[in-house]
């Protein structure tokens, strides 16, 4: 059987911040140690869906996974062993945020078998950290990367976000060149989306803030891509870069249509060609494991089977979030179906446009790298078009 990855949630944050909208929470401690222990009760109710598999990789997100104690992560990391064992080259992967990472805990979380740190710098301007409502400073940040390379860290990972409101090319430059001084193995750059819901969006609906224009935001990105490019990182994804050999092992699942077990609170999986989805809040979380434990996936709360039409448009758009896109073959091979005749249109369309190319794998051009959303509603409109009611 193929290796699985594992994707556990951490729904804690110190503040959430104006713009999130992730299931996420904020005045929570009281909560974390019955979190932790359904965190490894849930693993072994799923031991039926872990055993005979190898894990590829584990990966800790969030919220703000640094917010638990590393004996929690210890603990997560040694019940999924005590089922599965861990491939020689496997990944655990660890979001964390500067402000709530100190040595000792940065060296607890290495020995308890984190291999990989995700640190949320998003900008090394105090004004920009205050806008976006982040608890650390630019110094903080830095002082995070120093630890973690000394507690030994294989991989360490900066994370950008870009195209806040009214933010300068040159501001935007700053910050990448600081990270860039900082010699993190991998880069990730988000742009500041505002999500409905958010103290951001009713901030932008009654006007105290105006969203960056969508092309000065294309600029920042023209101009990151320049950047990273010029400082040696290699871009394998349309948000991430990395120096060879630290690219994401464990984001690579995801874009590669890889089955993954959801553990946390509104944690996704994909097993067995299912797409499910565990209940979002922690506390309902905690009473489902404590209900339904030991039978699997204690704590899931809606499952659907994406139709033809959804899994193929699915494929496609993840496969070419990643810069060396697919070959033909592979989604000949996955949906028993050519793609030229599902959607050999689309994409003589989108080679025309400048947006795609043949070389011969399929990918995004550079320029088609700004238009990844567009491209992939068209061809999910054209299968829709085509193909339905199959999806
Ligand atoms: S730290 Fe990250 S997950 Fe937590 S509220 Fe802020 S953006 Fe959301």
């Amino acid at each position: 059987m193929q290796p699985l990855s594992v994707y556990v949630h951490i729904p804690f944050c110190t503040v959430k911040c104006g713009y999130c909208d992730f299931n996420t929470y904020s005045g929570m401690d009281n909560l974390k140690e019955a979190y932790g222990a359904a965190l490894v009760a849930e693993v072994h109710a799923n031991a039926s869906l872990l055993s005979g598999r190898s894990i590829a990789s584990i990966g800790f997100g969030g919220g703000t996974p640094s917010e638990v104690a590393a004996d929690h992560v210890a603990g997560v990391v040694a019940a999924i062993r005590e089922h599965a064992p861990l491939e020689p080259a496997a990944e655990v992967t660890l979001e964390a945020n500067p402000g709530t990472l100190d040595r000792p805990q940065l060296e607890a979380l290495r020995a308890a078998g984190v291999t990989r740190l995700s640190i949320g710098a998003q900008s090394f301007h105090a004004d920009e950290l205050r806008f976006l409502d982040r608890i650390h400073s630019p110094q903080a940040t830095a002082a995070s990367v120093e630890f973690a390379r000394k507690a030994g860290f294989e991989s360490i990972g900066l994370d950008l976000i870009y195209g806040l409101p009214g933010q300068a090319l040159n501001a935007w430059i700053e910050s990448l060149v600081i990270a860039i001084r900082l010699g993190p193995d991998h880069i990730s750059i988000y742009a500041l989306t505002v999500e409905d819901g958010t103290p951001l969006a009713r901030r932008v609906r009654k006007g105290e803030v105006t969203p960056l224009d969508p092309d000065a935001v294309a600029d920042l990105y023209e101009a990151a891509t320049d950047r990273l490019a010029a400082a040696g990182y290699l871009q394998y994804e349309l948000s991430n870069w990395a120096r060879p050999g630290h690219h994401s092992r464990h984001n690579m699942i995801y874009w590669t249509d890889g089955e993954y077990l959801a553990i946390g609170a509104g944690a996704h999986g994909y097993l067995g060609g299912e797409r499910y989805e565990n209940v979002a809040h922690p506390r309902a979380y905690i009473a489902a494991v404590e209900e339904r434990a030991p039978a699997p996936r204690p704590a899931s709360e809606s499952a659907y089977r994406p139709g033809a039409v959804m899994a193929m448009a699915d494929w496609v758009s993840l496969r070419l979030r990643l810069l060396e896109g697919f070959d033909q073959r592979e989604f000949d091979a996955r949906f028993s179906v050519p793609l030229r005749k599902v959607g050999g249109a689309v994409l003589e369309d989108c080679i025309s446009a400048g947006v795609l190319e043949l070389v011969p794998r399929v990918r995004l051009t550079r320029a088609g790298r700004l238009l990844h959303g567009e491209v992939s509603a068209r061809f999910l409109a054209h299968l829709q078009n085509t193909l339905a009611p199959t999806g």
